[in-house]
């Protein structure tokens, strides 16, 4: 690895800490509490240059690199995990692939708008019956004329609803083609047959939507075919390479968030005449928490600087990804720990964080998912 923070990274650390602190922390109680997401949140991600950061600036993106992003979505994951969730989703699943794979009239049309942040983005692979087995999905998408037409339902997609441009993926040619079976689509909210199905009602990042995608006999202009007809389990898969550095990021910030309220409460509490803080069991865990972090934050970075210097990153995106969520579910553990009783209370946000970090070892690829393409990479 070869790279050193520069004045322009720290300036987007300190701008998105000022953004989070200052706008989103007030309402973050009330989205958890209330299960709600709040688009004025990303609209406002929007405005600050957020949702273009790793763009070129010909797509209305801020033209930085990936550490840039990453600094961004970790920053708002040390504060509202959820809002981070909202961005990652946004440029890495449903920008990138656009970006990566879109015509120059797909790229005008949709990413310059997303870049903005005046169009959402989201991301449809999931089915009931397909999750880590993506190629198991049913969803599929028929050549008639000059359209497609899509029948299925993508289950747990986060942005629904919201949403304005979705990437979804369907299968377009006979079984035994295998991973060329399917294509990938760029689907506008409003389209004829395209509707949201149930919200889910969740553990965590309840600050975030997520919602089913049903197609009913829905008609897709041919010219929003991404890439070409086959190309669709290629583009998800390089599309959840990436995704990973977002979801290692927010997974960074939520265990960042979480050890300096453990940090400051273990100060002030006092328990047998002094501060909690003073005693060896705690300083040790607080130390722990320290070494992980910083582990899983270059790690991070690492994926994040490889991807921007076009160097495979598939790999180091899937140990930055299993150790960043790993990190914060044992840190806000710790963190609830630190607190005692009261971190099992709603009083302090620790509680929360706990709930939030669970996800991070879920989405984007499983914990076991990631250690297949990490040994397969390693035996290969
Ligand atoms: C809040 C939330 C947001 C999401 N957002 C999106 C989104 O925007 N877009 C989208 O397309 N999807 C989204 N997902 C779906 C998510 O990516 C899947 O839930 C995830 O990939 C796991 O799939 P599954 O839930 O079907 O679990 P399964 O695949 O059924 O896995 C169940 C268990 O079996 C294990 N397992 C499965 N296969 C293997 C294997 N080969 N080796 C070892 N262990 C294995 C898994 O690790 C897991 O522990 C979201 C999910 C949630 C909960």
């Amino acid at each position: 690895m070869d790279f050193k923070l520069s004045e322009e990274h720290e300036m987007i650390r300190q701008s998105v800490r000022n953004f989070a602190e200052g706008v989103l922390a007030p309402g973050v109680v009330d989205r958890d509490e209330k299960e709600y997401f709040d688009r004025n949140t990303f609209d406002q991600m929007g405005q600050l240059g957020l949702t273009g950061i790793p763009f070129a600036e010909n797509y209305s993106g801020a033209g930085m690199d990936y550490v840039a992003y990453a600094i961004a979505v970790e920053e708002l994951g040390r504060v509202d995990p959820s809002a981070a969730d909202t961005l990652s989703t946004h440029v890495s699943l449903g920008s990138w692939p656009i970006l990566a794979y879109g015509s120059e009239e797909q790229k005008q049309k949709f990413l310059v708008p997303m870049a903005q942040g005046i169009k959402q983005g989201g991301f449809g692979l999931t089915e009931s019956n397909a999750g880590s087995d993506a190629l198991a999905m049913s969803c599929k998408a028929d050549p008639d004329g000059d359209s497609y037409v899509l029948n299925g339902t993508k289950i747990f997609i986060t942005n629904a609803g919201s949403a304005d441009i979705y990437v979804v993926f369907a299968r377009t040619g006979p079984k035994e083609l295998r991973s060329k079976a399917f294509s990938a689509f760029i689907v506008e909210k409003g389209t004829p047959g395209f509707t949201f199905g149930k919200f889910e009602k969740k553990m965590g990042l309840r600050g975030t939507q997520n919602c089913d995608l049903v197609f009913e006999d829905c008609r897709i202009p041919k010219e929003n075919l991404l890439g070409k007809e086959g190309e669709g389990f290629k583009i998800a898969m390089q599309t959840l390479d990436g995704g990973r550095i977002g979801i290692a990021a927010q997974s960074v910030g939520i265990a960042q968030g979480a050890y300096e309220a453990a940090l400051a409460y273990a100060k002030q509490r006092v328990q047998f005449g002094k501060p909690i803080a003073s005693l060896q069991a705690i300083q040790f865990k607080l130390a722990d928490m320290a070494i992980e972090i910083q582990a899983s934050r270059l790690l991070t970075y690492e994926a994040a600087w490889r991807k921007s210097q076009h160097l495979d990153y598939a790999t180091a995106a899937a140990i930055a990804k299993v150790k960043a969520s790993e990190t914060a579910n044992k840190v806000a553990n710790q963190a609830v720990q630190i607190h005692g009783g009261y971190g099992y209370t709603r009083e302090f946000p620790v509680e929360r964080m706990m709930r939030d970090a669970k996800i991070t070892e879920l989405y984007e690829g499983t914990s076991e998912i990631q250690r297949v393409v990490i040994s397969n990479s390693i035996l290969r």
